[in-house]
């Protein structure tokens, strides 16, 4: 296969001074991406700032890359993607990655934890993401990589924050992918897990070792290629391996005998075990399949009620 290349094309990725960020940069440059490295610079809880995105600038250049630092916190959006125009004159991918965290139990989580967790990781991806939509928008041309979580879509203990707002980016996406499909713009959801400073003290020491960031970075590079065929789905990856998840829904029953019954408290638990019975379950795409499959699940009932009537 043709190497998949990335010359001509602007990217941002956020949260790159280290990490999972880092790798995607990294790979991206020397594929021929000019490269905005954001990086606040701060620690692991979001406190502080420093410039260590440079670092990251000076390794893509002596391998004779082209990347430029910036410094500001992603819920100042707009200033990033000014960063991009002002060097490079022009935007095509956004990789929103940044991310810190403020575990706690939920009894004693604060408003700040909260807050803070949902400025960086939802605020910040919104934020980015519309400064950069107009101009996506007029040149009918964007890729864009939300960052979510396992905590997120399975829920997590201590991360109730941390998971609202990682699934808070999945619905994000979902409406993005809508909203961009008629200008080639495409949102998808990378699910990472790997070794970084945010799971330095929750995956063992053998597993951490083995959980490279680059090897999921070629995954996210391919979801912000040209060439990537799809958008609104969410790629889990870790440790060379890649799946999709996606929502999937019983095909439910009936909560009453007749159309002319009542729906009461006693049918619903009569009816429960089928409800929640997801052996033929199965999924839907758009919004729109979503209340005309109910429709039609109705229209089913009210035929086969009538004509057992006429038994
Ligand atoms: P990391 O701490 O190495 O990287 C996150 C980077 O974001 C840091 O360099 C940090 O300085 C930067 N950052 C924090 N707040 C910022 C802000 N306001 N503006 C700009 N930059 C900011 O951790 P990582 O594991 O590489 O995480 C990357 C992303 O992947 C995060 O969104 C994280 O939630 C997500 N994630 C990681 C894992 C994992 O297993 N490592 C699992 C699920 C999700």
């Amino acid at each position: 296969m043709d190497q998949l290349r990335f010359d001509g094309r602007v990217a941002i990725v956020t949260g790159a001074g280290g990490g999972l960020g880092k790798a995607y940069a990294l790979l991206l440059a020397s594929r021929g991406a000019k490269v905005v490295i954001n990086d606040l610079g701060g620690g692991r809880d979001g406190s502080g700032k420093s410039t260590f995105a440079d670092n990251v600038v000076q390794e893509i250049k002596s391998k004779g890359g082209i990347a430029v630092a910036d410094y500001h916190s992603v819920v100042e959006g707009e200033k990033i993607i000014k960063t991009a125009i002002d060097n490079f004159g022009r935007i095509d991918i956004l990789i929103n990655n940044a991310g810190i965290l403020r575990d706690k139990s939920f009894g004693k989580m604060t408003e700040q934890d909260w807050d803070l967790v949902h400025a960086v990781h939802l605020k910040g991806a919104f934020k980015t993401t519309q400064a950069a939509w107009e101009i996506f928008r007029k040149q009918k041309y964007g890729r864009v990589v939300m960052t979510s979580s396992n905590a997120g879509l399975f829920g997590n203990f201590g991360q109730a924050n941390y998971s609202a707002a990682k699934m808070g980016l999945v619905g994000l996406a979902n409406t993005l992918a809508i909203e961009g499909a008629k200008y080639n713009i495409k949102v998808n959801t990378i699910v990472p897990t790997a070794a970084s400073r945010l799971t330095e003290d929750i995956l063992p020491p053998e597993m951490f070792q083995a959980m490279k960031p680059d090897l999921i970075a070629p995954v996210v590079a391919y979801m912000v290629h040209e060439s990537f065929p799809d958008s609104g789905i969410i790629i889990d990856s870790t440790l060379g391996y890649a799946t999709k998840t996606h929502l999937v829904r019983s095909s439910g029953t009936p909560l009453r005998k007749k159309p002319t019954d009542l729906v009461t408290i006693e049918t619903v638990k009569e009816a429960w075990p089928q409800v929640v019975n997801m052996k033929n379950a199965y999924h839907l795409d758009k919004i729109a399949e979503v209340t005309v499959d109910l429709v039609e699940k109705l229209q089913d009932f009210e035929e086969q009620s009538r004509l057992d009537s006429e038994k």
